[in-house]
C-alpha cells in the first residue's frame, strides 16, 4: 500500500552521528537481531568501517507497527562526503523526506548546509534532529536557533535525540510517519524506476538499486534502459536488508528494491539512469542524469615494473565496483608503465588506492593528483590535459583555462583572518562573508580546483584547529597565467614530478619542491642535483651530498652479522624506492609537491 510507504535519508555533516542513528533505527524495528548487531551496520566496506565515512550508498527496508497499521519504511542511506555529491544528489530525489542530524556539541557545519540545499532542491520535507543530547556540552536550544538562522528551517518542534543512548528515537520514527508524506507516482502509469545506486555481486554479477516512481517492476518482464536503448529481463528482484536481501516478484510504486539483469558489468546500469518496460515504455526518463565526471587525475605505477599487468587486472576489478573509476594505460620516462586514473576527488582517490595495495597486495606509487586543463592552441585546437606532462610547448598555446569550484566554509569568527590569507594564497575570491550567528561565520569563495587538490584541505584544518568545516561545488573553467614547473633530478626532468602551477607562483613553488625533495632524497654514492625550471629556464637548485664512503664501513671490526643485517636494511629500503637514472627516489618524493605552500 502506497500510503503506507516511508522513503527518507539522513543527512549529516561528518561525525554529527549519521550511522549510529541508522543502527539505532534498525535496532529499534527490529531489522536485525541482537547478535547480528554490530555497531554501524550500514556502512559495510573495510574503509568505511576503519574511517567512519560513509562512501557507498546503503538502504534498507524496515517495518514499524503504529496505530494499528504497519508501515514500510525505507531507509536511503546517502556518501556522506562532496566527492560523491551526485550519488547523493539521486538518493536524495529518491526520498520524500530526511532527517537532517546537527550535533549539539558542534552546531551547523558546511556539510549540514550543502546537504540541505539539495534536500531541498529535491523538495524533501526536512525534520531537523538534534544529537548528542546525553552530552554535557549539548545545547540544544543554541543549536536550534543556528539553524533557523542559517538555514531558515522552523525548529520549534526540532526532535531531541541520542543516537548513542536510544532516547527519543521511538518519537522520531514515529514523526517520520506522521511528517514525511507517503510516495506520490501512479501504480498504473508506465514503469519509471530511477537507480540510484548499483554495484557488483559476486554471484548475481551488477545489481541497481532503483526508486519505483510510476508503475512496478515484475521479475521476467523485459525492460529497456533509458540511457542506452538495450532490452534485458528482469532475473530476481530483492527488497534490501543489512543482513540477508528479501526476494520478491515484484517491486511496487512508490518503493524501492534491487534488480537483477544478469549483467556483468555495471556500464548499463549507471546511477541516474531510468529503467522503463520495453513493451510499455515511459516517455520522460527521471530528469537529472549524468555519467559521472572526474575531477582529478592521477598516475598510478606500480614501484615494481613487472607488476603492471596485476595493476591492470586489479584496476578491472575494481571498476566492476565503481563505474565512477575511468582509467588508461600512460607511461612516464622515469616509472614506466601505468596508469592515467580519473577519480571523484581526492576521498575517491585515496580509498582507490588503498584497495588496490590492500586487497590485491600491490605497492603504488602515485603522482601528484592533478584536474583537467582546457589547453587552446594557436592553430585552433582545443586540448584537455589531465597530466602535465602533456602541456605543449609554451609557442604552441594560446591560453588555458582551468576548473574553478565554489567553496563553502563554515567557521568560528577567530580563525576568518588565518582563512582569508590561507584562501588568498590559493587565489581565491571572495564572493560572501555572512555570520550565520554571532561568532559563526560562512565563507564562499571561488577557487581554482588545482589549489585544493593540493593539500588544502589539512592546510584549512591546521589555521582553524581543526574547527571549520568545508564542502565545495564545481564550477565553470576559467582563464589563468599557468606555466609547468619541471623537476630535474641529476639534470634529467622526472616527467612524473611536473606540475602546472600559476606563473606567480611558480618561482616560489620551484624553491620550496627542490628544498624538500633535497631532504626526502637520501644521499647517492655521487653529488645529486635537484633543480626546478620552466622551459629551459632553471629558476631554482639544490644539491644532495654525496655519502662519500660506503656505509657498511662503519660496521668496522669482523661483525659480519651486523654487516648484512646493515645490507639487507638497505634492501628493504630500496623495495619502496624507485630508480630514476641512477638515483633512488622514495615513494614520499613524488608526491612533496603537496607538502609545500
Ligand atoms: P557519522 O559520520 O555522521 O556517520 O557519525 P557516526 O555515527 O559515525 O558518529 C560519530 C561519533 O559520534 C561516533 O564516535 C559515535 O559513537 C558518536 N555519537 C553518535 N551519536 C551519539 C550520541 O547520541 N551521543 C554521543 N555521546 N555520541 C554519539
Ligand atoms: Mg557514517
Amino acid at each position: 500500500m502506497q500510503n503506507l510507504i516511508r522513503n527518507f535519508s539522513i543527512i549529516a555533516h561528518i561525525d554529527h552521528g549519521k550511522s549510529t542513528l541508522a543502527d539505532r533505527i534498525l535496532q529499534v524495528c527490529g531489522a536485525v537481531s541482537e547478535r547480528e548487531m554490530h555497531a554501524q551496520m550500514m556502512d559495510t566496506m573495510d574503509i568505511e568501517q576503519e574511517r567512519g565515512i560513509t562512501i557507498k550508498a546503503q538502504s534498507v527496508r524496515l517495518n514499524y507497527a503504529y496505530k494499528g497499521k504497519t508501515y514500510t519504511l525505507n531507509l536511503i542511506d546517502t556518501p556522506g562526503h562532496v566527492d560523491f555529491s551526485y550519488e547523493v544528489s539521486r538518493s536524495l530525489s529518491s526520498c520524500e523526506g530526511a532527517l537532517l542530524v546537527v550535533d549539539a556539541t558542534q552546531g551547523v557545519e558546511a556539510q549540514t548546509i550543502a546537504n540541505v540545499y539539495v534536500a531541498l532542491d529535491n523538495n524533501l520535507e526536512i525534520l531537523p534532529v538534534i544529537n548528542k543530547i546525553d552530552l554535557p556540552a549539548a545545547d540544544a536550544l543554541k543549536v536550534s536557533i543556528e539553524i533557523e538562522e542559517s538555514i531558515g528551517l522552523d525548529c520549534t518542534n526540532a526532535l531531541q535525540v541520542s543516537a548513542k543512548s536510544g532516547v527519543g528515537i521511538q518519537t522520531l520514527i514515529e514523526a517520520i510517519i506522521e511528517k514525511i508524506p507517503a510516495p506520490s507516482g501512479n501504480p498504473n502509469a508506465p514503469t519509471k524506476a530511477l537507480i540510484y545506486d548499483s554495484w557488483f555481486d559476486n554471484y548475481l554479477g551488477a545489481l541497481a538499486l532503483v526508486r519505483l516512481k510510476d508503475g512496478n517492476l515484475t521479475q521476467g518482464s523485459e525492460v529497456l534502459i533509458m540511457s542506452t536503448g538495450k532490452k534485458y529481463e528482469v532475473l530476481s528482484l530483492y527488497y534490501p536488508h543489512p543482513v540477508q536481501k528479501i526476494a520478491t516478484k515484484q517491486i511496487s510504486c512508490g518503493e524501492i528494491g534491487i534488480v537483477c539483469l544478469g549483467l556483468k558489468s555495471l556500464n548499463d546500469l549507471r546511477v541516474g539512469d531510468t529503467i522503463t518496460d520495453s513493451s510499455n515504455p515511459t516517455a520522460k526518463a527521471v530528469e537529472g542524469f549524468m555519467p559521472a565526471k572526474p575531477f582529478v587525475f592521477a598516475g598510478l605505477y606500480p614501484i615494481e615494473t613487472d607488476k603492471f599487468e596485476e595493476l591492470r587486472d586489479a584496476l578491472n576489478k575494481l571498476a566492476l565496483n565503481d563505474s565512477a573509476l575511468s582509467y588508461e594505460p600512460e607511461t612516464s620516462v622515469a616509472l614506466g608503465f601505468g596508469f592515467r586514473v580519473g577519480f571523484l576527488g581526492l576521498l575517491h582517490m585515496e580509498v582507490v588506492k588503498e584497495r588496490l595495495e590492500r586487497e590485491f597486495g600491490l605497492s603504488l606509487i602515485a603522482t601528484a593528483p592533478t584536474v583537467v586543463y582546457e589547453v587552446h592552441c594557436t592553430d585552433g585546437s582545443v586540448l584537455s590535459v589531465q597530466n602535465p606532462s602533456e602541456l605543449p610547448e609554451v609557442q604552441k598555446i594560446a591560453f588555458i583555462k582551468e576548473p574553478f569550484v565554489r567553496a563553502n566554509i563554515i567557521t568560528p569568527s577567530e580563525f576568518v583572518g588565518n582563512i582569508i590569507t590561507l584562501l588568498s594564497n590559493r587565489r581565491g575570491v571572495q564572493e560572501k562573508m555572512d555570520y550565520i550567528t554571532q561568532n559563526r561565520v560562512l565563507l564562499q569563495y571561488a577557487l581554482p580546483s588545482n589549489e585544493i587538490v593540493m593539500d588544502f584541505y589539512d592546510k584549512l584544518k591546521s589555521c582553524t584547529k581543526g574547527y571549520a568545516s568545508f564542502d565545495y561545488e564545481p564550477i565553470e573553467s576559467r582563464e589563468g597565467d599557468l606555466v609547468r614547473l619541471d623537476i630535474r633530478v641529476a639534470n634529467e626532468i622526472v616527467d612524473a614530478l611536473s606540475i602546472i602551477v600559476d606563473r606567480s607562483k611558480a618561482q616560489e613553488k620551484g624553491r620550496a619542491l627542490v628544498e624538500a625533495m633535497k631532504g626526502l632524497i637520501p644521499r647517492q654514492l655521487f653529488e645529486v642535483a635537484i633543480q626546478a625550471s620552466i622551459g629551459s629556464k632553471i629558476i631554482a637548485r639544490e644539491t644532495v651530498k654525496s655519502m662519500g664512503k660506503n656505509v657498511t664501513a662503519k660496521c668496522y671490526g669482523g661483525d659480519i652479522t651486523r654487516k648484512r643485517k646493515l645490507l639487507e636494511k638497505q634492501k628493504e629500503g630500496k623495495k619502496r624506492m624507485k630508480a630514476i637514472g641512477k638515483v633512488d627516489l622514495p615513494q614520499e618524493a613524488f608526491l612533496a609537491v603537496l607538502k609545500i605552500d
